[in-house]
């Protein structure tokens, strides 16, 4: 038995990959996840969505994958759980050139957002201390998606458009080596396919290990919590990346919010494979009292859930997207270092067109991992992400 594409994880990244392949014109397309759709971090994302990013490359995917999820009903046949309730960014003085340096560029991509010098948007963050808030900017149609009804919206139309899904199946080895892979290892034998294509997550750096490719990712592990605010308080409808408290926070429906902490923060290492999943008393404690010194309002919220799952963090915080030129049969989709989510509908439908048509933007062509053998990583030194 032969495929034309086998790709690995049915996180939101494989999902949207094998959904384009399929719909793209590839013959025989095979999905596997060693669990379920979205069993990796996909299903532990904030999802929030933004299309607020310092390339014109991520704001073009951004924008792409919130018109995507609007149109999943028609397009897939089930919506993609997008609530397009705003997001807005709240800047310190500190960050205040590049965030209008970011905002111009944004508008001239067609960007829908305004820019407000020092606390504004007081329908959008009511009720807020307003120290050290040097400028807040909101966009419309940022928001949040439901991350595991998305990617199973994904799956869903990739089985009705003749794909062929494997849950509970995990992959074992690539089989080939570094210059050519043939196909993949299951526990009851093996299966050859034109390319493999590694939408892992966190554990594509062993898979890819395993015919000696290298996959410089780090897994790191990240906290959330979901609160619920007091009734009768004001709450925020939108979801927030607060960058003067390192918080940001995104509603759930009801007066509940998932809430995590920003850049900057200490970012540490775990194995993929055995890492503690539920939150540290002093992390729920340090994001409680973050956003109650901001938002008095939230005074005696209450704790529903905490626990952590993982990002899976590439050198230059961007995914490793494609084929590589030394490498035939294989191309990555994984690194979505934590901000993965948003842009990861619309990787996967230009990913699917540079696999079978060979048709590829040039910015689009850097995601490769060639990046890092020809030096031009994306950004030189980042510290971190906001969701
Ligand atoms: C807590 C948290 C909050 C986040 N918040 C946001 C946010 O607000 N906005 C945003 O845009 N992004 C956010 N992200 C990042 C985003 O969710 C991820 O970048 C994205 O979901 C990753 O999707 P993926 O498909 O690449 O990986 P995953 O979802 O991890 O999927 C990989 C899949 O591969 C499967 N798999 C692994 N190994 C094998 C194997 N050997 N055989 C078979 N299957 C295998 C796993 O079971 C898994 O289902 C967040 C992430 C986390 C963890």
């Amino acid at each position: 038995m032969s495929y034309d594409f086998i790709v690995v994880g049915a996180g939101i990244a494989g999902a949207s990959a094998a959904y384009h392949l399929k719909t793209g014109g590839a013959q025989k397309v095979l999905l596997l996840d060693r669990g379920g759709p979205a069993a990796g971090g996909t299903g532990k994302s904030a999802a929030i969505m933004r299309q607020s990013y310092s390339t014109t490359l991520l704001v073009r995917l951004a924008m792409k994958s919130i018109v995507m999820l609007r149109n999943a009903k028609t397009e897939l046949g089930s919506d993609g759980g997008l609530h397009e309730v705003g997001y807005t960014f709240i800047y310190s003085r500190d960050m205040l050139e590049g965030a209008r340096r970011n905002f111009a560029m944004q508008k001239s991509l067609g960007v829908v957002n305004k820019w407000c010098d020092g606390y504004g948007f007081p329908e959008l963050f009511p009720e807020a201390n307003p120290d050290g808030i040097a400028a807040m900017v909101h966009e419309p149609h940022g928001g949040y998606a439901d991350p595991v009804r998305a990617t199973e919206a994904y799956v869903d139309a990739f089985v009705r458009a003749g794909g062929e899904f494997r849950p509970r199946t995990p992959v074992r080895r690539l089989l080939g080596d570094a210059k050519r892979v043939g196909g993949i290892e299951l526990d009851d034998g093996p299966l050859a396919a034109g390319s493999v294509i590694n939408a892992a997550g966190p554990w594509a750096r062993p898979l890819a290990e395993s015919v000696g490719l290298d996959l410089p990712m780090r897994s790191v592990r990240e906290q959330d919590t979901a609160w619920e605010v007091p009734a009768g308080r004001p709450i925020p409808p939108t979801s927030v990346s607060n960058g003067v408290d390192a918080v940001y926070m995104r509603p759930m429906g009801g007066r509940r919010f998932i809430i995590g902490r920003g850049f900057p923060k200490v970012y540490f290492d775990v194995d993929p494979y055995n890492y503690k999943t539920t939150a540290d008393p002093d992390f729920i404690h340090d994001v409680q009292t973050r956003v109650e010194a901001r938002l008095p309002p939230f005074a005696g919220m209450k704790l529903i859930e905490a626990y952590a799952a993982l990002y899976d963090v590439t050198p230059d915080w961007y995914p490793f997207v494609g084929p590589r030129s030394d490498t035939r049969g294989y191309a990555d989709f994984s690194g979505g270092s934590g901000h993965g989510f948003k842009i990861a509908p619309a990787i996967g439908a230009e990913l699917a067109q540079w696999l079978i048509a060979g048709k590829v933007a040039e910015d689009f062509r850097q995601f490769s991992h060639d990046r890092i053998a020809n030096g031009r990583l994306f950004v030189q030194s980042f510290g971190g992400n906001r969701g």
